[in-house]
């Protein structure tokens, strides 16, 4: 069913505490952890506890959830001092734009100058 927990999910083993993350922000329905392997000084994961492949099957089914990820997307930018000068919120949505984790994330990358375009 949509939004359950998956047993082949490392993000859901996150989520129920098997597999151990250096969580910064939780709320009921989504947890921000540390990204295992940082790509700037700040790089922290936002998710939703609740299971979907990626942003745009969350944002369909539950808009409200998937707005919760981005308003704590906000909030760690700024528990991580990083709102200005500025920050990013990355979705990669599909393994050809470099998506590995196919449980809905938000990358929050901050702390260094980001170019643009992204690789
Ligand atoms: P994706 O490539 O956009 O799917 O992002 C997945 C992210 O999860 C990558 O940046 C990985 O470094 C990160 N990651 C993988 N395993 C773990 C973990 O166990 N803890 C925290 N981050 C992880």
């Amino acid at each position: 069913m949509a939004g359950e927990p998956q047993a082949d999910c490392l993000f859901c083993k996150i989520v129920a505490g098997d597999v151990p993350a250096t969580v910064v922000r939780e709320t009921d329905s989504v947890v921000a952890f540390r990204d295992i392997n940082p790509q700037a000084p700040s790089h922290v994961l936002v998710i939703p506890k609740a299971h979907y492949p990626d942003a745009a099957s969350l944002a369909a089914a539950e808009p409200a959830l998937a707005a919760e990820v981005l308003r704590e997307a906000g909030e760690v930018a700024a528990l991580e001092r990083t709102v200005d000068p500025g920050y990013r919120i990355v979705f990669n949505t599909g393994s050809g734009a470099g998506q590995t984790v196919f449980h809905a994330h938000a990358h929050i990358l901050g702390g260094r100058g980001l170019a643009w375009p992204p690789g």
